[in-house]
């Protein structure tokens, strides 16, 4: 469990050279944060979309988080064969993190751009519901962390997740929801597509043709910006 682990007491206090090292010296830190990774699917897919932005996942399995360091390192010295594998990776990481409880200790204020919660656990019973990803508490950390026009992107296989979710977030003030069409003629459909089928969870909702909810939002600027 957690007290077994260490954690960073702060952003500034990690050493991002040690997951970016073709970085070092850039000032860079992580833009886009991908909570519960798993293993690592988007993270992968996005890299090269992405060449000079720093992608991080943050996931609380430790033989999956070693599984995404080995599946990563394995990509960087990979002889290019196509013009993805030509990329190498350099720019995406994961952290063996419990994201619910230590996620300001990685990204300081307005440090995100994008953040990703793709088919999360969905902790069906009532109970149980405090153990959800979203939450008030969350959201205002996650808020805090994000710049104004980042965007959050939800997704999941289960409906009553995808309200839950949902609903949160359209009651959080400097959330605001963003439908797929919009998002798309900004720009964002390669991460969209990478949203719906890149991850490993993705795809097993595909095998099983099951359905997909997405569910994005902006983060706004407040009048008065926490
Ligand atoms: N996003 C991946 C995908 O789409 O394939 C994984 C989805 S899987 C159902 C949910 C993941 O979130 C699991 O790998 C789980 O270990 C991780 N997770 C659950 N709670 C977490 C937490 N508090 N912090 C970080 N990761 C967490």
């Amino acid at each position: 469990s957690d007290h077994t682990l260490e954690y960073p007491a702060a952003p500034e206090a990690i050493d991002w050279d040690k997951h970016y090292p073709t970085f070092t010296g850039s000032g860079k830190v992580p833009e886009f944060a991908d909570i519960g990774c798993g293993f690592g699917g988007l993270l992968i897919s996005l890299g090269p979309l992405f060449p000079d932005t720093l992608i991080l996942g943050m996931e609380i399995r430790v033989q999956v988080s070693h599984y995404v360091q080995d599946r990563i390192a394995a990509l960087r010295v990979a002889p290019s064969t196509t013009s993805s594998s030509a990329h190498h990776y350099q720019n995406i990481s994961v952290v063996r993190a419990n994201a619910m409880k230590f996620f300001p200790n990685y990204f300081p204020k307005h440090s995100l751009s994008a953040m990703f919660f793709l088919f999360p656990d969905p902790h069906f019973k009532l109970r149980k519901h405090k153990a959800r990803i979203i939450s008030p508490t969350l959201l205002a950390e996650y808020a805090y962390a994000l710049r104004p026009g980042g965007i959050v992107y939800t997704i999941t296989d289960v409906h009553d997740l995808h309200l839950w979710m949902k609903s949160h977030l359209e009651k959080f003030p400097l959330f605001e929801y963003v439908d797929e069409e919009t998002l798309r003629a900004e720009g964002k459909g390669p991460i969209l597509d990478a949203v719906y089928t890149s991850t490993e969870e993705g795809k097993k909702v595909e095998r099983n043709n099951g359905e997909k909810w997405l569910a994005c939002f902006r983060r706004i600027e407040a009048t008065r910006d926490v």
